[in-house]
């Protein structure tokens, strides 16, 4: 299996789709979160619910990919283009006027260290937190390999008897064990 394969396998990028944004799938998110919210000291869980208005990582680990249809303009906050071929990332070119998820995470990090931000903005930013550290940990929102993140591969996977072809929109319906 190529390494795109295995990528592929591991998660399938959807990011630059007009109609879907769940690379992980819903439930990849909310694993991340939950596994963050496990590693956090109960204070600092319970400081995060506070920002969130009592609801739980979790609860709120997909609303970056939902509030993407309405804001398009955030579509490149979810992923960064590093060519695969790079070993280490070139931020003027990898991130052109910082629209990419490494710059987002970066920023809405700053916002939630202010101690003037508004509750609301801090709840945003902190939203947008939780989903970008999941985008980040996906290897095709990181990487480009002159496919688009992937998106103009297809996957291939084998069910019982026959391999069936997915293309790379259609990862978060795979089955969660493939994932
Ligand atoms: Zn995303």
């Amino acid at each position: 299996m190529s390494k795109t394969q295995v990528a592929l396998f591991l998660g399938g990028d959807t990011h630059r789709s007009p109609t879907l944004g769940f690379g992980w799938g819903r439930e990849g998110h909310e694993v991340v979160a939950l596994i963050a919210g496990q590693n956090m000291s109960p204070a600092a869980l319970k400081r995060a619910r506070a920002i969130l208005g009592g609801a739980s990582l979790e609860q709120v680990a997909n609303w970056a990919d939902e509030y993407q249809h309405d804001h398009r303009e955030t579509g490149p906050w979810h992923y960064i283009d590093i060519p695969l071929s790079d070993s280490k990332i070139d931020m003027a070119h990898d991130c052109p006027n910082r629209q990419c998820v490494t710059a987002h995470t970066e920023h809405f990090l700053s916002v939630l260290k202010d101690p003037n931000a508004a509750p609301a903005t801090k709840a945003e930013a902190l939203k947008f937190v939780i989903h970008f550290v999941g985008d980040l940990h996906q290897p095709l929102h990181d990487e480009d390999d002159g496919d688009k993140g992937g998106n103009d591969r297809h996957l291939a996977r084998c069910s019982a008897w026959r391999p069936t072809f997915y293309p790379p929109s259609k990862d978060s319906e795979a089955p969660p064990a493939m994932l």
